[in-house]
């Protein structure tokens, strides 16, 4: 393991990480703390308040103030918030090292993937957005009601931030995940309470303790810190919240969507998925894509919403793919996240291990063959290996249900309409991966397929100008890209009579 930074040193010194509102860190209304465990060593790392209902609507509070008109943030030319966000991307390069180790430290993925997918990923997409500041606009419009007493108007809509927005994230990417929503939320001229995962809370408090270096007004940019059933069911149900964005299960999005509902406050969701892969049977090179489609569903340990956990391969060509995916599952070195050699970290959690360990047993039971992998491994730390099954009945719960974890299926198929029969035959709609030379075939693929992010030739990988998001129950709304910028604004239509 490498050293830790000063900076990171100093941080892991604070005995109680509390919330951070009004440009601050505060100290709980509650004394209810719980512990951040390394997953590669079972060890705790640091203890973090549990936030109360007073603690979030302090938060909430904060976040209102902050966007009050006469606010510096409301008042804050666009040029200027864009250069805020600006610096804050610089700002995030500069401490690369130190936030990627405390990403490593507490959620166990390797320190490459916290560095580039992370806080490389962060950064690209505060920048992306510090861009989207200055051209956030609306339109002139011609009506077709004429004007009473012959008068004329001039009608047209502004694009204003939405308000106060909840934005509560998972584990799987601390950083980036959390920075999908800050990033276009602050560009929008919004004010923001962010929730992390209770399994992650760190790396966002010293992304907190970044914005105001780099200029963020204090109320802007708060976190409240806790789990799901008490802090974020009352964040997420408290009446000055104007927008609830959520990335996570599609059963807690379900609850959360009820919520929000409630106070007929606005919600996207970016839920989970069981993302299908499609290898037809051209003559391309079927190891390069047996390691395509292994990086797929290995990456970060299997722990990706847009991992490709069911692989279809043609019939013809199905024995020799399924024994390249499984050469590749098995050079995968195993070690915690700081080891350079390592290929894939443990899992984030025991409780999150146990359950795709359930799954693996529930796969053996339920008649797959389990090919490769399959066990958990080392004494200390949530290591599991890469699993891979085959199967042909899609029914099984290993094919229908999302594992979110290091777990593939392959099911062999007999052409391109029984392919995307099989795909399409599920729940969620995320992402999907076709593999093929022969463009016709992929563009019918593409054009037939129920997901939100079709790759071709290529595992899944989100890129901050690129819309994400879901078709069916994978979510409701898209974030990224430009699309992005719009969940965080609201219309207003404007008449003028003259
Ligand atoms: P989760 O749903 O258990 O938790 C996500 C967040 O919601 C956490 O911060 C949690 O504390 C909070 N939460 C839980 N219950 C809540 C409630 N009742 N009210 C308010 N907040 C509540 O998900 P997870 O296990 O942290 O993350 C894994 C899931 O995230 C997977 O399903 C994965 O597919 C999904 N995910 C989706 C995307 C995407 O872009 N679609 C990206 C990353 C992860």
């Amino acid at each position: 393991m490498p050293e830790l930074t000063p900076l990171l040193q100093d941080f892991l010194k604070t005995p109680v990480h509390s919330h951070f509102m009004d440009g601050d860190f505060v100290s709980s209304n509650s004394d209810e703390t719980f512990p951040v465990i390394n997953p590669a060593t079972e060890e705790i790392i640091a203890q973090v308040s549990l936030g109360s209902m007073e603690d979030v609507d302090k938060a909430v509070v904060s976040a209102k103030k902050a966007f009050q008109h006469d606010s510096p943030w409301r008042k804050m030319l666009p040029d200027d918030r864009g250069k805020i966000l600006y610096k804050l991307a610089e700002k995030i390069e500069e401490n690369k090292e130190s936030l990627a180790q405390l990403v490593t430290l507490e959620n166990g993925k390797l320190l490459r993937d916290a560095k580039s997918s992370d806080v490389g990923g962060a950064a690209k997409t505060f920048r992306y957005y510090a861009g989207w500041c200055t051209k956030i606009e609306g339109e002139t419009i011609d009506l077709s009601q004429p004007q009473k007493g012959g008068k004329q108007n001039f009608a047209f809509t502004r694009r204003e931030p939405i308000g106060v927005v909840a934005a509560i994230v998972p584990w799987n990417f601390p950083l980036s995940v959390a920075s999908w929503k800050l990033a276009p939320a602050l560009a929008a001229g919004c004010t923001v309470v962010l929730k992390p995962s209770e399994e992650t809370p760190l790396s966002v408090l010293l992304l907190a303790q970044l914005a105001m270096e780099a200029g963020m007004p204090s109320g802007v940019f708060n976190i409240v810190l806790g789990d799901g059933k008490t802090t974020g069911a009352a964040l997420t149900a408290h009446p000055h919240i104007s927008k609830v964005t959520f990335t996570g299960s599609t059963h807690t999005g379900k609850i959360i969507g009820k919520s929000a509902m409630d106070n007929v406050t606005g919600i996207s969701l970016e839920l989970g998925g069981k993302s299908p892969a499609i290898v037809y049977d051209d003559p391309i090179d079927f190891s390069a894509v047996a390691k395509g489609v292994a990086a797929g569903i290995f990456r970060n340990q299997g722990q990706v919403c847009v991992a490709g956990s069911r692989v279809y391969i043609h019939k013809k060509v199905f024995d020799k793919v399924l024994a390249d995916i499984c050469h590749e599952a098995e050079k995968i070195k195993i070690g915690n996240g700081f080891d350079e050699t390592a290929d894939m970290g443990p899992l984030v959690s025991a409780s999150h291990r146990d359950k795709v360990c359930h799954y693996i047993d529930q796969g053996i039971s339920d008649g797959a063959s389990l090919v490769s992998g399959g066990r958990k491994i080392y004494d200390k730390g949530y290591y599991l290996q890469p699993t891979v099954f085959s199967a042909t009945d899609n029914e099984l719960a290993i094919i229908r249900e999302e594992i979110f974890g290091p777990v593939l299926v392959a099911v062999p198929f007999d052409d391109l309409k029984h392919a995307i029969q099989k795909a399409n035959d599920s729940k969620l709609g995320l992402a999907a991966t076709v593999w093929t030379k022969d463009i016709s075939k992929a563009i019918k693929t593409i054009n037939r397929l129920e997901a939100g992010v079709v790759y071709v030739n290529s595992p899944v990988r989100s890129d901050p100008n690129l819309p994400l998001g879901g078709y069916k129950q994978s979510g409701i709304g898209r974030e990224l890209g430009k699309t992005g910028i719009y969940n965080y604004t609201t219309l207003k239509s404007v008449n003028i009579v003259y």
